[in-house]
């Protein structure tokens, strides 16, 4: 058996190492400090721009921002887990500008300037970040940091960022979504940002992307003695640019001749794959995307009333067909991703499916909590005997939002 590698677990300390990073960068104290979790998508992946149903939950790994307001319209930013300290004026960000990391944080600030959460006055910040949300993996670093600064930027100068479930929140989210989409130029499509800033402890966001109705659906993992592994597969990243905007394509696309909205608006999937062939669309690629993201926001339904059930256990068979259909229908698995998954149900996970985009990053795996650690080794070392690269563990908590 291979050794298994694990995170350390979430500490008071990376809080403190960023109030450190401040006053080593720009000397004295900072005003706050503000901090935003990464998340998991237990089930519905890839259906949050088809209007379907998604159930993330925000984990106890987060980002942290230490903020001092400026009065000459200068941003500052550093990080660190990156080493390259920004600064610029605030009025010189535009999509692109930054580039590179300093987009994020830089973006959350021309986003709220944009949509009117910032006062005309803002006069610029010093930022610096720190996280323990590894960064790449899957797990959202990006709408950590994205979200850990607007909730601070909010509470300074926006009148405050108000509490999970609220409007504010709700306005939050949108800018940060912005940030990254406008400025960051990385599509994103508002899920990660809107965990990160509603999410309750020891709940699951059951959101409707359709109707954009919220709902808290408990996840009491240790009283079913469960645990969800968080498998970061360290696949070396690959070449997937223009993947997400073709599986985009395919689905708008079959929307469209269908004459929906999106295709929440879709019956079975039988009944709509027979109606795309009479229209005249019968690629089967197509075909199968459609049934990916039909069949996968009717699991996350059901997987969501489970959870109102407390039904846990019952989870297993779900999260496994979201995999097969994530891998088979939609394609955007890969060796690392199917090594992993394999590798836990061998080992006795009740179930695992891949998180976050796919071709890489990371998976989950539903367990015992007796089984943890003989799940995680199995994993390792099936990764180690296909010459994969060394995975890396985390044990998710089900955590709150940003604050
Ligand atoms: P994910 O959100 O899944 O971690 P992304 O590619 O969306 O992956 O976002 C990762 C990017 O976000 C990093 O490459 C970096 O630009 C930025 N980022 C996130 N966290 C930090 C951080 N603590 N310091 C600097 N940059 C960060
Ligand atoms: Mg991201």
């Amino acid at each position: 058996m291979t050794r298994a590698h694990w995170y350390p677990p979430p500490s008071r300390q990376t809080e403190q190492r960023c109030i450190e990073l401040f006053e080593s960068t720009y000397g004295g104290a900072p005003d706050g400090v503000w901090s935003a979790p990464g998340r998991v998508n237990l089930i519905g992946e890839h259906v949050d721009y088809v209007g379907g149903i998604c159930v993330p939950f925000a984990l106890g790994e987060r980002t942290w921002a230490a903020v001092r307001s400026r009065t000459d319209g200068i941003l500052q930013v550093a990080s660190g887990q990156l080493n390259a300290p920004w600064y610029g004026h605030i009025d010189h960000i535009a999509p692109g500008r930054p580039d590179g990391w300093a987009a994020y944080p830089a973006g959350v600030v021309w986003a709220m300037r944009q949509e009117g959460l910032l006062p005309a006055e803002f006069g610029g910040a010093d930022v610096a970040v720190y996280s323990e949300v590894p960064l790449g993996a899957g797990l959202s670093s990006s709408a950590a940091l994205e979200c850990a600064l607007a909730v601070a930027l909010a509470d300074l100068h926006g009148g405050g960022s108000g509490e999970p479930g609220s409007e504010r929140r709700s306005a939050l989210v949108k800018a940060c979504m912005r940030a990254e989409n406008e400025i960051a130029l990385a599509m994103t499509g508002g899920l990660d940002q809107a965990v990160a800033l509603h999410a309750r402890a020891g709940y699951c966001l059951r959101l409707d992307c359709d109707s954009e109705e919220m709902q808290q659906v408990p996840l009491p993992l240790e009283r079913h003695h469960l645990e969800i592994l968080v498998i970061n597969t360290n696949a070396p990243h690959q070449l997937v640019d223009g993947q997400y905007a073709q599986r985009r394509a395919s689905v708008d696309r079959a929307a469209q001749l269908l004459g929906m909205r999106t295709l929440r608006q879709a019956f079975s999937v039988e009944v709509t794959l027979a109606r795309l062939v009479e229209l005249g669309e019968d690629s089967p690629e197509l075909l199968r995307r459609v049934r990916h993201a039909i069949s996968e926001t009717a699991r996350a339904g059901t997987a969501a009333r489970l959870l109102a059930e407390d039904r846990l256990l019952e989870l297993g068979p779900l999260l496994n067909a979201s995999h097969a259909s994530l891998r088979d229908d939609y394609e955007i698995s890969c060796v690392e991703l199917d090594t992993a998954v394999d590798a836990s149900l061998e080992a006795g996970a009740l179930g695992a499916r891949l998180v976050g985009g796919g071709f890489g990053g990371s998976a989950i795996a539903l367990v015992h909590d007796t089984d943890v650690e003989k799940v995680a080794e199995a994993v390792a070392s099936a990764a180690a005997a296909r010459e994969l690269a060394e995975p890396s563990f985390l044990l998710a908590e089900v955590s709150a939002a940003a604050g």
